[in-house]
């Protein structure tokens, strides 16, 4: 499926805020957002007024980075959300959670949502102990979510895992980090997704 290739920090620029896209290098003082918090382009220190049209818009582009994906498929997820029973929003962020590619993130087992797609695609992860190679596969409450035994010495997921601590395991979750395990104790419920994200405007959004 196709992807966003561009510049990242462009896009942490864009949203002001940091959306921790590069791994690692988000926690140094090379963090393009830390040296220049304002909108990457020629007009990106002018003072900004946006519409409720554009506040909205940002919102959905936001999260749409943060997780990595294209219109037409993040678009999907709002419309199977909208679908469900319950609080559209949360149903839209939870369906989001719930790919395999952000919990392997999620987990520890990548150090940014790009290259726990990789993770996935590459035939590294299990779930409930059988390979699956598809990035958007939905995980379910009581699923386990391992690194296959060949890859535990994998240097960038060994790397990657040391530096679970530091980005935050969910609560929803439970890492075992000594054996390359985790497992979903419930789906992700909205108090469970910390990221600051204001739902109701991407729901407003895509209702106009
Ligand atoms: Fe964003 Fe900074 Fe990470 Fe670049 S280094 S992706 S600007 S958080």
């Amino acid at each position: 499926m196709a992807r966003y290739h561009g510049p990242v920090c462009k896009l942490c620029r864009r949203e002001g805020m940091k959306i921790f896209l590069k791994g690692e290098r988000c926690y140094t003082d090379k963090c393009s957002f830390d040296r220049r918090p304002y909108p990457p382009g020629q007009h990106g220190q002018r003072r900004m007024k946006f519409t409720e049209y554009g506040i909205r818009l940002r919102e959905k582009q936001k999260v749409r980075r943060i997780y990595g994906m294209l219109e037409k498929q993040f678009k999907r997820y709002f419309s199977d959300a909208d679908r469900q029973k319950g609080v559209t929003g949360e149903n839209f962020l939870s369906l989001l959670e719930r790919r395999l590619d952000s919990v392997t993130y999620r987990l520890g087992f990548a150090s940014t949502r790009a290259e726990a797609r990789q993770r996935v695609l590459h035939r590294h992860i299990l779930v409930n102990g059988k390979i699956v190679n598809i990035p958007s596969y939905r995980i379910q409450a009581g699923d386990e979510i391992s690194v296959k035994e060949k890859s535990r010495t994998h240097t960038r997921i060994v790397e990657s895992l040391a530096g679970a601590d530091r980005r935050g395991v969910p609560e929803w979750l439970e890492l075992d980090k000594g054996e390359f395990k985790g497992v979903a104790k419930t789906l992700p419920h909205r108090e469970a997704i910390t990221l600051p994200i204001t739902e109701q405007l991407i729901v407003e959004f895509y209702s106009r």
